[in-house]
């Protein structure tokens, strides 16, 4: 189903390449996606929702955090659709303000419980509540459920497309990618991972975590990745050892800015004019800036850096950034 503007553009950041001595960085721009201001859910639900209308069901039923960019781009899909959306957002740092992503959830006509928690892990007995609760008023709901193993793996479909994508854009421009950084959890690292190597690539893909669960991201995004492969037919298996993984970036906590965080979101502002986001992207950076001053490159190495988006919650963050 059609939900994304492809393909993104893929863009040199040469600034922030010399003023680091190096790699040649490219950016993949997939905050430019375009749906309610875009970002990487909106690919993963390009497959996913397809699956969601084909069940017939009249309201979503999903939940994150206040400022979740997966529930911003559900919402925008589902009225797009004439679904209604039932969001059960827990209050994580930045709590129920009306700015970035829950503005634009209520501004799309989302319904919105804020729980007074703070642990994601609480949730899915609330969503399933809010399902009971749906039923009983006689709609029919559909619960996304940001765990399941199916819905990983399809949604995932999404980033084995992006980089299908990603391969003619490359080729079009004669360059090899070394590394591809990007920030990822579980889903978009997965899809990379898949669609690298039914591609044959040689590209080291590292994923920056924004967040850090009791199961390490590497092992489970080589689960996510089999599934994803089983689910297209391909023969290939993966293990943890396949991706880089980085779990130290985070910070104290998911959706805490950084020091180092909000030196690479100035520094990429201020050296190529893009915007990066306090919760993701620039965490990403971050390792990437720190791995361009460890020298881990080498002079001729290209980096693509997926900019997987986030941005409206830059603005729930502005007292955040050292301005
Ligand atoms: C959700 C999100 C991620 C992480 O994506 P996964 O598919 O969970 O790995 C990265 N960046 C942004 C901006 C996001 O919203």
């Amino acid at each position: 189903m059609r939900l994304a503007h492809l393909p993104t553009p893929l863009e040199p950041m040469p600034r922030l390449s010399a003023a680091l001595g190096g790699p040649r960085i490219l950016i993949k721009r997939d905050d430019l996606t375009g749906l309610a201001f875009g970002g990487n859910k909106t690919r993963q639900l390009e497959f996913l929702f397809a699956d969601i209308v084909a069940t017939g069901a009249d309201t979503i039923v999903a939940g994150a955090y206040t400022q979740s960019n997966w529930c911003r781009q559900i919402t925008a899909a589902a009225a797009k659709h004439g679904l209604a959306v039932e969001l059960v957002l827990v209050h994580g740092v930045k709590g129920p303000r009306l700015q970035g992503n829950l503005l634009l959830d209520k501004l799309m006509g989302a319904k919105v419980t804020v729980v007074d928690i703070d642990d994601i892990q609480r949730l899915p007995p609330l969503l399933e509540a809010k399902v009971e609760e749906q039923k009983a008023k006689g709609r029919k709901p559909y619960l996304v459920s940001p765990f399941g193993l199916e819905t990983l793996a399809l949604s995932a479909v999404g980033y084995v497309n992006a980089v299908c994508e990603l391969d003619s854009q490359l080729a079009e421009a004669r360059v090899r990618a070394d590394y591809v950084y990007l920030s990822g959890a579980n889903i978009t690292p997965a899809g990379i991972l898949v669609g690298a190597r039914a591609l044959g690539w040689r590209t080291r893909v590292v994923a920056i975590s924004p967040v850090v669960w009791e199961v390490d991201r590497a092992t489970d995004i080589a689960r996510i990745a089999n599934a994803t492969a089983r689910l297209l037919g391909l023969d290939e298996t993966f293990a943890a050892a396949d991706l880089e993984c980085h779990e130290t970036y985070m910070g104290p906590k998911y959706g805490v800015v950084t020091d180092a965080c909000r030196r690479a979101i100035r520094l990429a502002a201020e050296m190529d004019g893009v915007i990066l986001d306090p919760v993701y992207t620039g965490k990403a950076m971050a390792a990437l800036i720190e791995h361009a001053r460890e020298r881990r490159f080498g002079a001729a190495d290209t980096v693509v850096f997926i900019h997987s988006g986030g941005l409206p919650a830059l603005f729930a963050y502005a007292e955040d950034l050292g301005l």
